[in-house]
């Protein structure tokens, strides 16, 4: 049995973490967001959460060496044998060319850029809210709550994250640009790339992800 590596590329704010959320519960793949294992790492105190706490807060990229230690101690757990989601990484190229690296031979990922136009992508960030208590994903507009504050999934309280603030938004998006929004060439010139419009509903982009995740766990020998 071959192994699923599921690629979500996109801007910040786009949906990769809504969708990957979903995507983990329809499949059984574990979710991996390096976004959310930097928080973890924060929110408990570690030394790479603090190394990592300028970089984040400001709206840089880690390092790549502090990013690549952490996702493949995390993709080396048992949890992640069949297969993984990964949502925010890779972000520049010497983490696509790494995670190659590591998955010669063993997985030929299918990446999915979910693709939306620039003015969309501040709004989609500024009005993200997220539950302090399970991390389900809400929105202002896009999904918002039946309680002004309250996470609709577990009744925790619903906060915007630090760098969704508009002055780290649009430093995050200059940082795509120039650093993530190459890989989209880069995973493009070889078999496997998607793209997905973005602008539609959270439900339309999950149909259209599902079908093409199905078709890609069926090629690697997994059943949906
Ligand atoms: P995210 O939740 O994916 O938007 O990530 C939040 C922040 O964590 C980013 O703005 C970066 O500072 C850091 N981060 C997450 N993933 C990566 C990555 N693959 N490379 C570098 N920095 C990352």
């Amino acid at each position: 049995m071959g192994r699923a590596v599921i690629i979500l590329l996109g801007a910040p704010g786009v949906g990769k973490g809504t969708q990957a959320k979903r995507l983990a519960a329809s499949t059984g793949l574990p979710h991996v967001s390096t976004g959310d294992l930097f928080r973890e790492n924060l929110s408990k105190g570690t030394p790479l959460g603090l190394e990592a706490k300028g970089y984040m807060e400001s709206g840089k990229l880690v390092p790549d060496d502090l990013v690549l230690r952490m996702l493949f101690d995390r993709v080396a757990q048992a949890d992640c044998a069949r297969g993984y989601l990964l949502d925010g990484f890779p972000r520049t190229e010497p983490q696509a060319q790494a995670l190659d690296r590591a998955l010669e031979g063993v997985a030929e990922p299918l990446v999915v850029e979910l693709a939306l136009a620039d003015e969309e992508i501040i709004e989609r960030a500024a009005g993200r809210l997220v539950c302090k208590d399970c991390g389900n994903i809400q929105h202002l507009r896009f999904a918002a709550p039946a309680v002004e504050g309250v996470c609709d999934a577990c009744g925790g309280e619903l906060q915007q994250r630090k760098d969704d603030r508009p002055e780290v938004v649009s430093e995050r998006l200059s940082v795509y640009r120039a650093q993530t929004a190459p890989l989209v060439a880069y995973y493009g010139r070889r078999a496997g790339l998607e793209r997905i419009d973005a602008s539609r509903s959270a439900d339309s982009i999950f149909e259209e992800l599902q079908t093409l995740v199905g078709a890609h766990l069926a090629r690697v020998g997994e059943a949906v």
